[in-house]
């Protein structure tokens, strides 16, 4: 299908944006493109005008400090995916972007605007909520900023108002006893996921003291599994009964998750438990799960 007819300013700068948005209720930001355009030619979606911020060299920026990185809106998948710097201060950044579509995707998609779509099934959102991400907002009323865990609130739903926009989110820095990982289980490669999971551990001393597992694909918005990360807490191996232990755990974090045409509530919550157990077996033990895409 072709999408209804709309009108598109390229903005001018964040303010020229803001001001552009503010004139029509119907206007909507166009990044990357990836989620916003296909929507319109489902017709899902149908705005008068798209206010394009994908120019923006302001907004383009990925700037890694020791605190943390900090990526604009212009700042495409790809270019947050293949900084080097980036990597190196928040890992899990770019072990969570390439389970994203495929290049061609993440070429165009920005981070923000993962964030802004608010996908239940997406990677970007449970890896703001694992690692204790703030998104920077710009609206009518000034600036703000949210964390995100209270950004997300339910699916395609965030806590942006009216006009405003993300201009930047802020990841800070992961300790260095902490190993990230992401799993997840898709149709084909390249899907988006059925379900997935965001594994953050740490060890002191030769034992777990740092766990926090972010589900995605189960509910409205990123789940943490609070029960299998307590599990997790003093462990320093996941034998055959830790594992069961995280297994249950897990499963019932999981709560009801959605049904849909993919995958049942039931494959849903056995998946993200087994994924639980395969993914933090490889961090804490070694073991020869990749729980990784390039
Ligand atoms: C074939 C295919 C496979 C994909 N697979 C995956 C996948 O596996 N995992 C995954 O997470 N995603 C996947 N995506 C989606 C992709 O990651 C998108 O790029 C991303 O979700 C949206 O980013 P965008 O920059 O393209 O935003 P756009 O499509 O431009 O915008 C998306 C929405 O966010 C709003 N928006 C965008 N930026 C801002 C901002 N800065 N402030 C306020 N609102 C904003 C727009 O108004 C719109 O409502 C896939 C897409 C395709 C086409």
């Amino acid at each position: 299908m072709k999408p209804a007819s709309f009108d598109y300013y390229r903005a001018k700068s964040v303010d020229d944006a803001v001001s552009t948005l503010a004139e029509s209720p119907f206007a909507k930001v166009l990044a990357g493109g990836q989620s916003l355009v296909p929507s319109m030619n489902f017709r899902l979606s149908t705005p008068s005008l798209l206010v394009d911020i994908g120019q923006l060299d302001e907004l383009r920026s990925v700037a890694a400090t020791p605190e943390g990185v900090t990526i604009g809106a212009a700042a495409t998948q790809y270019a947050v995916e293949s900084s080097a710097e980036a990597a190196a201060v928040v890992p899990g950044l770019r072990a969570a972007l390439r389970w994203i579509g495929h290049r061609q995707i993440r070429n165009r998609g920005t981070v923000c605007g993962s964030l802004a779509h608010a996908d239940p099934a997406a990677e970007l959102p449970a890896l703001a909520v694992a690692t204790g991400a703030t998104m920077e907002l710009r609206g009518p009323n000034g600036t703000r900023t949210v964390a995100a865990t209270d950004f997300f609130r339910g699916p395609f739903w965030t806590d942006l108002q009216a006009g405003e926009i993300i201009t930047h989110v802020r990841f800070p820095a992961q300790a260095p006893n902490v190993t990230t990982r992401v799993n997840e289980i898709a149709r084909r490669s390249g899907d988006f996921a059925l379900v997935g999971v965001i594994a953050s551990i740490g060890s002191s001393n030769g034992s777990v003291d740092t766990a926090v597992l972010s589900g995605f694909g189960l509910g409205a918005t990123p789940v943490r599994l609070t029960a299998a990360e307590g599990v997790l807490h003093g462990k320093n191996t996941l034998d055959e009964p830790a594992r069961m232990e995280l297994y249950e755990a897990a499963y019932s974090d999981a709560g009801d998750p959605f049904e849909d045409v993919h995958a049942s509530t039931e494959y849903r919550r056995e998946s993200i438990a087994s994924l639980v157990v395969r993914t933090a077996t490889a961090i804490i033990d070694g073991s020869s799960e990749k729980g990784g895409r390039s």
